[in-house]
């Protein structure tokens, strides 16, 4: 762990083994810390916000540090798109391509630091003068899952340290390693002792007492919804800022006028990239019922052919799960399915190759017959599951896409641009794809409606979440106004 400028484990001196989820070898040993070493953490925060001058520092000067983290992140790319792979199993392209992200993120908020110089607004008061400012909000606990450990990350680090607040970050504690490797770049780049902190532990403990504690004004999450929820109640006890990256059942629709190719390929990748563990997955396909079986039949014939196998081995197209636990709730899911009566078109059983009997690998599945009311269909499986629908029109395709408690993303397919419009007009999701699935980029907000979350992260609306926003009023004539005689 790294607190107050100082690398230490756990004041317990509790560990936990690091497992590669391909082939459950241990890779690490982590420090398993506790709300003890949590608040040693706040408290290294607290004073290097309250009493050091980093929330002060001209904002260009924090911008260079910032943006000297993105530099180092590229000079360290393959190392740290290694260490993502032997953590999470993803292919060694797909942490490649993480790692170049990751670095874009902190060059974006690096760039970013000094780029709102606050407004001076007319104001209705007569010889008055009024500016509005952001300010930083203070300490921020940011709680980061397993699926895109860096990445997850980088989108909290980079705004929070950019905008002048301190920092306790705690990764999931199966997939720490690359999160700690930043905070040896984020030492390296000379970000003064106390303002950015990192815990490592258990979500029970550490991350509970980062939502719960005082002295953090601000707790960032991303993660399940259940654990959201909780962090939400725990906010409330002094009334944190809150910030919230939850799940999505994520709709991806396809009209029979789209390239049909090309929808079926993206389609694959909509939900079985990662292994389906992505919080923006397609999982849920949305076909025109003139072309379901055609489209199934073609998705089928590929999904069959997808490679599973080592992260490192350039030909794997996808690695493991992530855990035991992990493909055991999937396995639960695919039960769930077939006993609501979903047809079963492709997977739903482990591979039977011996050399993947070692890691938690699971078949790409894929459901056909599949109703709204199903729920398979409702529910965030986070897995390489695709439930299968048929619409007639595009009212009857945008109701069932928002047939959902979450709202984080969609996609739609079809060469009719008006009709494309018409369907992402009316998408209850924080980001609509229109013949695309997937991309995100720095420069664009990120995030849910509903019960996909709270806030955006990314964008210029990913530094405004850590800022409170000041009102300053000078009277410029200051006389008695006689109210009281
Ligand atoms: P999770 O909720 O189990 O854990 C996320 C983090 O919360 C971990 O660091 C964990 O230790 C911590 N945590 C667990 N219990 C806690 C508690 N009581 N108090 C405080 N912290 C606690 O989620 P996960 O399984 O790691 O990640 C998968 C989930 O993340 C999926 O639901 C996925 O959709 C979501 N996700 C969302 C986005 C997004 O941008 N919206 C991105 C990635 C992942």
């Amino acid at each position: 762990m790294f607190i107050n400028g100082e690398w230490m484990n756990a004041q317990s001196g509790e560990t936990r083994d690091i497992v590669n989820p391909y082939n459950q070898t241990v890779i690490a040993t982590a420090a398993e810390g506790n709300e003890k070493d949590t608040r040693a953490a706040i408290q290294a925060a607290r004073l290097a916000f309250d009493e050091s001058s980093w929330s002060v520092l001209p904002a260009n000067e924090r911008g260079e540090l910032v943006y000297q983290i993105g530099t180092l992140i590229r000079r360290d790319l393959q190392k740290l798109a290694e260490l993502e792979t032997w953590d999470t199993g993803k292919t060694v392209q797909e942490s490649r391509d993480d790692m170049a992200d990751i670095a874009n993120v902190f060059l974006y908020f690096g760039g970013l630091a000094d780029k709102d110089g606050g407004d001076v607004i007319q104001s209705p008061m007569p010889a008055a003068e009024s500016k509005v400012v952001r300010e930083p909000v203070g300490v921020c606990g940011q709680i980061t899952p397993w699926n895109y450990p860096l990445l997850q990350a980088a989108w909290k680090i980079a705004p929070a340290l950019a905008a002048g607040n301190t920092i306790v970050v705690k990764p999931s504690e199966i997939t720490p390693l690359t999160t700690v490797k930043v905070f040896e770049l984020i030492e390296e780049a000379g970000i003064p002792k106390g303002v950015a902190n990192l815990v490592l532990g258990p979500g029970a403990s550490t991350g509970a007492e980062l939502s719960v504690n005082h002295d953090v004004d601000l707790i960032s999450f991303t993660g399940g919804i259940e654990t959201g929820k909780t962090i939400m109640r725990s906010a409330s006890h002094n009334v944190k800022n809150i910030a919230l990256e939850l799940g999505g059942k994520n709709p991806n629709i396809v009209f029979a006028d789209a390239d049909f190719t090309t929808a079926v390929d993206q389609a694959l990748n909509a939900v079985f990239f990662h292994a389906g563990q992505v919080c923006s997955a397609g999982a849920r396909l949305l076909v025109e019922e003139s072309i379901h079986d055609a489209f199934v039949e073609a998705l089928v014939e590929r999904t069959k052919r997808i490679k599973l196998g080592d992260g490192f081995d350039e030909n794997t197209q996808s690695g493991p799960m992530i855990s035991a636990e992990h493909r055991a709730k999937v396995e639960h899911y695919v039960e769930i399915g077939q006993k609501e009566g979903a047809v079963l078109a492709a997977g739903g059983q482990r591979p039977d190759d011996p050399e993947l009997q070692h890691g938690f690998f699971y078949l790409p599945t894929i459901f056909t017959n599949c109703t709204s009311d199903m729920r398979i269909v409702q529910e965030e499986v986070f897995g390489p599951v695709l439930t299968v629908e048929t619409f007639q029109s595009k009212e009857e395709a945008v109701k069932l896409a928002n047939d959902t408690i979450y709202g984080l993303a969609g996609g739609v397919w079809t060469q009719d641009l008006d009709k494309a419009e018409f369907v992402a007009a009316r998408l209850r999701m924080g980001t609509v794809w229109i013949n695309d699935f997937h991309p995100y980029f720095a420069q664009a907000p990120w995030g849910g409606y509903k019960q996909s979350g709270i806030g955006r992260e990314l964008g210029h609306e990913g530094i405004e979440e850590y800022t409170e926003v000041k009102h300053i009023y000078r009277n410029k004539q200051p006389e008695p106004i006689h109210w009281f005689q």
